[in-house]
């Protein structure tokens, strides 16, 4: 059963919003509902993404300007014009359909960090309107099995950096996929018996024949993404057309201030939502210029960062928390002032106050932190401070006032502050569906046809939203309801630790137990004792004595994932006793020997 939305609120504030793009077709129909929670946006608009995001812009005369800087993880910064990313997409777009057959009903995995093989990879599968999936670099066999099994591509695009990419592909070539094609895109002659392309000619070589772009479906399926593995199995998250690629936009204009004039510096992966929606089609949408780093860890040199700042003219800085906090710890008291910068944002974790004021002074900006709050499944951002909003009533830490028009709203007794966040109105940039399954699939909808996204919630005096952290992630203690974020946020204001992250255990008697891990400045001189003894008379001191850990655990580094976040369920089952339960899905761990060394300290202070 299907029934078209009208006349009320909702859909003309999204009518508003389609003059956003330019559509081959407008749409007329704003939003329709289907049964099991299932929503189409501008169902009957037909737009081409590829055609939004370069085409456009060329037709506008913006074709010799830099639509993207690419740095490698050799500090090069390479460069490439909106004509020729027209013309890398026409070139490959025409060598898949000649040499690989690919039609529009083929699936693609695109195997590759950030970088200019996987922006143009993306842009021609959009152009082609081909459904895709990109899947981070430094995944290995099994974690590429697992998503080759879910996906059931008919191509892998992988862009090869390194030498394991024999060891990554040959065993799944040699066995069960006859059918699946690989396709390395590389510099050099490859000695393998893949099929290759030098990514550098895609530049050089003359076209046979110019591919068409499609008039695509605003409801066509446009990429699955999956979700990043702190929350367990990996669920293959599909993205609409129309509805995505406008709330990209939509969130761009709206919380970055972009246009056309913006240079704007995204450090994430290609692999994430955040690498889609802000490296890559939002920019561009504008014909503003991106910036794509391969490695983020590389801005951690000040003096490289600051270079980069002032020499490309960034004007909107977005950095994931976890490069934050290591920012902040290896800066010491330097401050970099570069007067083309504007914006700062951050995503991906909670920013902590204290760590959101040193972002904002390290810039030298007297203005809040786009705190981004978002999820793979949202598309793009659900709220955050908006950039021209007042430090005032938007104090670091909160993710800013929603629009009303998510009627956001927390679940909750009425006695508690804190609430599990629900969205009760469908927004454009709502995946369509889940790869998994219904059942998974389900797990998202309250019996009302709500959204759920997991994550507990509460509002300041400026009716600004907080963040606490998933809801597995909050700490039932003693009747008391701490999110790990207000544990860890007080710690962080420790000098000497620079990262942090807080659990809970199950214990027999007190239901739950707080156990902490720390990891130290690589500076600090104090013994693991005095640095316990800190962070335990903190907490008394904000809490009270019943959140005193159960146990404090100081190491090298915490396991996070390839998009930056801590990956908490690993650590509860580490220090659990006995441990009983398997660690799960580590395929996005992004560092395996962190989880060695922590295993290691754990069992030691166990003896
Ligand atoms: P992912 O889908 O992997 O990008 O993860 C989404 C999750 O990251 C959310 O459900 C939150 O738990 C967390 N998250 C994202 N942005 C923020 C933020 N600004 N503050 C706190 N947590 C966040």
């Amino acid at each position: 059963m299907r029934s078209s939305i009208q006349n009320n609120n909702l859909t003309s504030f999204w009518k508003k919003q389609v003059n956003l793009l330019s559509w081959f077709k407008k749409p007329k129909i704003i939003l329709e509902k289907k049964n099991n929670n299932y929503k189409d946006w501008f169902s009957d608009g037909k737009l081409n993404v590829f055609y939004e995001c370069v085409e456009k812009n060329i037709a506008e005369g913006l074709g010799e300007k830099i639509a993207i800087y690419y740095i490698n993880k050799n500090y090069e910064i390479n460069k490439l014009s909106y004509n020729e990313i027209g013309q890398a997409v026409d070139n490959l777009s025409n060598f898949l359909v000649n040499k690989f057959k690919i039609r529009s009903n083929s699936r693609i995995i695109i195997h590759s960090s950030a970088s200019f093989e996987s922006a143009i990879t993306m842009l021609a599968c959009a152009k082609m309107g081909i459904f895709h999936s990109v899947i981070f670099q430094d995944l290995k066999k099994d974690a590429i099995k697992l998503r080759i099994k879910i996906f059931k591509p008919n191509l892998i695009i992988s862009r090869d950096n390194d030498e394991n990419i024999k060891q990554n592909f040959q065993e799944i070539i040699n066995k069960n996929h006859t059918k699946l094609k690989f396709l390395i895109l590389r510099e050099k002659k490859t000695a393998l018996k893949f099929n290759y392309l030098k990514s550098s000619q895609l530049l050089k070589c003359r076209l046979k024949k110019k591919e068409k772009f499609m008039k695509i479906n605003s409801k066509r399926k446009f990429f699955t993404l999956f979700t990043s593995g702190s929350t367990g199995e990996p669920k293959g998250i599909i993205h609409s057309t129309g509805g995505y690629f406008l709330y990209s936009k939509f969130t761009c204009k709206n919380y970055f201030g972009m246009s056309k004039k913006s240079v704007v510096m995204t450090a994430s992966d290609a692999g994430w939502i955040n690498g889609h929606t802000y490296s890559l089609y939002g920019p561009l949408s504008f014909g503003s210029t991106t910036i794509l780093v391969e490695t983020p860890m590389l801005l951690l040199d000040t003096k490289f960062l600051e270079k980069i700042l002032k020499e490309l003219k960034v004007s909107i800085l977005y950095l994931p928390v976890t490069l934050i906090r290591l920012l902040k710890s290896v800066s010491q008291t330097k401050k970099i002032k570069s007067n083309h910068l504007i914006t700062i944002g951050s995503m991906g974790e909670p920013l902590a106050p204290n760590v959101g004021n040193w972002y904002a002074n390290f810039f030298k900006l007297r203005k809040p932190v786009v705190n981004t709050y978002f999820q793979t499944e949202t598309g793009g951002i659900v709220t955050a401070p908006k950039y021209n909003s007042n430090l005032e009533i938007n104090p670091h830490g909160s993710v800013g006032k929603p629009f009303k028009i998510f009627g956001i709203c927390l679940e909750k007794n009425s006695s508690e502050k804190k609430g599990e966040i629900i969205i009760k109105n469908s927004w454009p940039g709502c995946m369509i569906d889940v790869i998994n399954g219904s059942k998974i699939w389900n797990k998202y909808w309250t019996k009302e046809g709500y959204f759920k996204l997991f994550d507990i919630g509460s509002y300041d005096k400026f009716n600004n939203l907080n963040i606490h952290g998933r809801n597995d992630d909050v700490i039932n203690i003693r009747g008391h309801r701490i999110g790990s974020e207000e544990i860890e946020s007080i710690i962080l204001k420790i000098n000497n630790i620079s990262e942090v992250s807080a659990i809970a255990i199950k214990d027999k008697l007190e239901n739950s137990k707080i156990i902490i891990f720390v990891v130290t400045k690589k500076k600090n001189k104090e013994k693991n004792e005095k640095i316990k003894k800190k962070i335990i008379t903190k907490l008394i001191s904000y809490f009270g004595s019943f959140a005193i850990p159960e146990n404090i655990f100081i190491i090298k580094s915490l396991p996070k994932t390839r998009s930056g976040k801590i990956l908490r369920r690993v650590l509860r089952v580490i220090a659990s006793k006995p441990l009983k339960k398997p660690i799960g899905d580590l395929s996005t761990l992004l560092d395996k020997n962190s989880i060695l060394e922590i295993k290691k300290v754990v069992n030691n202070e166990k003896k």
